[in-house]
């Protein structure tokens, strides 16, 4: 199944060019308390909900998929985990200049360690990236989003595909510069992830997806999963024997040979096979404005207090 956030915090289930208006599943979520279980509430709970919404979407409201606003399909997630240089063409193309990629990030992934990405940085693809810095160089990075789906603590590899609740995908935009990795990828509206979840169940191997991006319509980045150094299920047990990984978590999983800058005006089309595409618009930032989606999320937080099905996310 394929579960997005759109609009103005509506709950959706894609269903081919459609999508359905299924938040008033959210009512199979339990009541909120404070302080809550750590994670996404409803990725710790998709089961129940997609049990609820595949009970009404049939006769849902429903939008086409070109006409909607996607938000981030995870609400809350407790962390964004990035994964550095883990296609060999990429580290190639960063070891050879010296100029753009920090020469303090060489090594093997293994020695220079995961990265984490602040939580603020995340938008969906309808919201699109705004452009903080526009003196500096700000880069694309093409993705492949993994979404945690229950606990994991000290996990083997071998069992590690299990904790995966679904797959979107994710841009890791970044400045580049010599600052530390997590400051300069943490930056608002420079995580990306979209357009929606797909479900673990619909992808028959995560390590053989094609993937690109292009910008303004130029390929820039192609690849598939299965040239990872590091695999998903590497990432997953690695990452839980630092530090407990909670429903919601993201891994973005690397990226390939042909990062490259982009600028306010540009469009970049993402596509991953068996996920599907999105294109996210680079604009300007105005020196106050908040992603579209998560402003209309907060403004609208506490006027709709006795409507349980548009209350979460709590935030
Ligand atoms: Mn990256």
């Amino acid at each position: 199944m394929r579960i997005c956030w759109f609009n103005d915090h509506r709950l959706g289930l894609v269903d081919g060019s459609l999508v359905r208006d299924v938040s008033a599943a959210l009512s199979a979520l339990p009541e909120p308390v404070y302080p809550g279980p750590r994670g996404d509430t409803l990725i710790a709970h998709l089961d129940e909900v997609l049990g609820a919404a595949s009970g009404i979407a049939a006769e849902a409201e429903a939008f086409p998929v070109a006409d909607v606003q996607f938000l981030s399909p995870v609400a809350e997630p407790g962390k964004i985990v990035g994964v550095p240089v883990n296609y060999r063409k990429h580290a190639e193309e960063a070891e050879a200049d010296t100029e753009v990629f920090t020469a303090r990030y060489r090594g093997s992934i293994e020695a220079q360690g995961l990265f984490l990405k602040a939580t603020s940085a995340l938008v969906g693809c309808g919201e699109g990236v705004s452009v903080r810095f526009p003196d500096r160089r700000t880069d694309h990075e093409m993705e492949l989003g993994v979404i945690i789906g229950r606990k994991a603590a000290n996990v083997s590899e071998t069992r590690a595909l299990e904790y995966v609740a679904g797959f979107s995908i994710a841009l890791d935009m970044v400045v580049r510069g010599p600052e530390d990795r997590s400051f300069r990828k943490s930056v608002d509206s420079y995580a990306v992830l979209g357009p929606w979840l797909v479900t673990a169940d619909e992808i028959a191997d995560p390590q053989a997806l094609d993937f690109s991006l292009s910008v303004n319509g130029v390929l820039r980045q192609a690849s598939s999963t299965r040239h990872m150094i590091m695999t998903i299920a590497e990432q997953i047990g690695w990452a839980s024997r630092f530090y407990t990984l909670w429903p919601g978590d993201i891994i973005m999983t690397g990226t390939c040979e042909g990062v490259g800058p982009v600028a306010p005006g540009d469009t970049m089309c993402c596509r991953i096979e068996s996920i599907g595409e999105m294109a996210v618009t680079v604009r300007a930032w105005d020196g106050a404005q908040l992603p579209a989606g998560h402003a209309a999320r907060r403004a609208g937080r506490n006027s709709r207090r006795s409507d349980r099905t548009t209350r979460f996310p709590s935030r």
